[in-house]
């Protein structure tokens, strides 16, 4: 056939959209999108015709190219996805992950009114940070505390209430960057405060912070160096050699913990820096993390410490811009009471969970899943194997201490590894498994047992 001819066959909006499968799209899609769909389709096939890339048409055969279209615009684009990384606190899939009995709370407070501003004791007008004060100040053992919409909020706003056209002293091995674009200087520069960089890059000591303390110092302030570490020649002051030089002078010392955890893994073998209780106790003034990394709640910042320095926060006019939400904030108070008792947050809280997995457990699943996908798949399209392997937690937590963990190697016969982890990451759900050498890695700590069907599901199909 020749162009003319082809482009003349070619369907029209109008006859898709009265056609039977038109008609069913416009039942079960929006119907804008169904429109839309079928133009750029069409448009697409009159391209292709012009550039000589097709031969022959027919509407039967765009049909299935429109429901694809139609299907991927009307899905949602938030969606969830099958961690199989192993990283526990990813910050790309979400960080940590909530119980149902978390989000049970969630949905009692965000389905109907509740109190998040009213004092139902006096009748009045009352304080949305006051429902989990109570429980973070119990269980940080800090004076008073604050929560907002993130970490990084949280020492801006800590910044500007405490150190707004003022000097803070921090060190250079300290000026990190946390990725995702926090860099310590640049969110000190747009607070107002004035960085005052003491010490080197890999050793600072207590003098270099007494050196620089003048009339103009308000802060001395220590980052946890997240992600990073200076290994080898090395030196940063412990967090109560600060505060008592902090004292001497009379100047708050600030603390950015960063994960912020609430609970001593030293026992499980992992040997964290300093817990949010241990860094509250030395007397720092302030310490701030998220809600989000080890603490495995939702996204937020929490702000624990003097009292006297939180209510100064606490005023600042920017509270406002930084406040949380009551979805958040239901959450945070459902997460916050698990850790009441230590051994019901390492049970009911996902993320402490999965860290803390026997690593038994976590070759049984690998075992599990492994056994089915064997059953599932013919045996000459892939080889599959359950290896002892290592994870990292993420969340700019614990970089350096490698958990030990099983994972299933995937070698695909028929298709190149690349190809196969493309295909699960286009899968209904995602899968998000990493490449290790000529085989795919699914690592069995961060897939929960009640996605394992999902997951044998996803991986035997794109196998095909
Ligand atoms: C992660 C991190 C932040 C940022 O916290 P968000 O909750 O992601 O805003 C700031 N400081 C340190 C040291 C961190 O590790």
């Amino acid at each position: 056939m020749n162009k003319q001819k082809l482009l003349a066959s070619l369907p029209s909006v109008d006859e898709i959209l009265k056609s039977d499968k038109g008609l069913q799209w416009q039942e079960s899609f929006p119907r804008r999108y169904v429109l839309k769909a079928i133009r750029e389709i069409i448009e697409g096939k009159r391209q292709a015709i012009l550039r000589d890339e097709l031969k022959e048409i027919s509407t039967e055969s765009i049909l299935p190219d429109i429901q694809h279209r139609v299907e991927k615009l009307s899905s949602f684009s938030l969606k969830p996805v099958i961690n199989a990384t192993g990283v526990v606190i990813h910050t790309n899939l979400g960080r940590s992950v909530l119980s149902e009995e978390i989000l049970e709370n969630v949905k009692k407070v965000a389905c109907g009114y509740s109190n998040l501003e009213y004092d139902l004791e006096k009748g009045e007008r009352g304080k949305r940070y006051s429902h989990i004060q109570r429980l973070l100040n119990e269980i940080t053992g800090a004076e008073s505390s604050l929560i907002v919409n993130n970490n990084a909020a949280a020492v801006f706003i800590c910044l500007i209430a405490l150190a707004k056209g003022k000097e803070v002293i921090v060190s250079r091995g300290e000026l990190v960057e946390i990725g995702g674009s926090f860099r310590v200087p640049d969110v000190m520069s747009s607070s107002g405060a004035i960085l005052r960089e003491v010490g080197t890059t890999n050793k600072t000591h207590l003098h270099d912070y007494e050196k620089a303390i003048n009339e103009n110092t308000a802060l001395l302030l220590k980052v946890h160096q997240s992600n990073f570490r200076t290994i080898g020649f090395t030196k940063q002051v412990e967090i109560g050699d600060l505060v008592t030089l902090g004292r001497k002078h009379n100047i708050p010392v600030m603390f950015d913990l960063g994960s912020g955890c609430l609970i001593d893994l030293k026992p499980y073998g992992v040997h964290i820096e300093p817990t949010v209780q241990e860094v509250v106790k030395s007397g720092c003034g302030i310490v701030t993390f998220s809600g989000d990394k080890l603490l495995g709640g939702p996204q937020g910042g929490v702000i624990a410490g003097k009292a006297e320095l939180i209510e100064k926060i606490g005023k600042n006019p920017l509270m406002r811009a930084v406040r949380i939400d009551k979805l958040t904030l239901s959450a945070f108070e459902a997460v916050l009471m698990n850790y009441l008792d230590e051994e019901k947050a390492k049970k009911g809280i996902p993320t402490i969970k999965m860290l803390l997995q026997d690593v038994g457990e976590i070759k049984n699943r690998a075992k599990r899943i492994a056994l089915r996908l064997r059953r599932e798949i013919k045996e000459d399209i892939a080889d599959i194997e359950v290896m002892a392997d290592s994870s990292q937690s993420g969340g700019g937590a614990l970089p350096e201490i490698e958990f030990k963990t099983y994972v299933i190697a995937i070698k695909p016969e028929k298709l190149s590894v690349n190809k196969l982890e493309e295909r699960l990451r286009h899968g209904n759900p995602p899968i998000i498994a990493r490449i290790k050498e000529d085989a795919l890695i699914i690592d069995a700590r961060t897939v929960r047992d009640k996605e394992t069907d999902m997951l044998v599901k996803g991986i035997s199909g794109a196998l095909l």
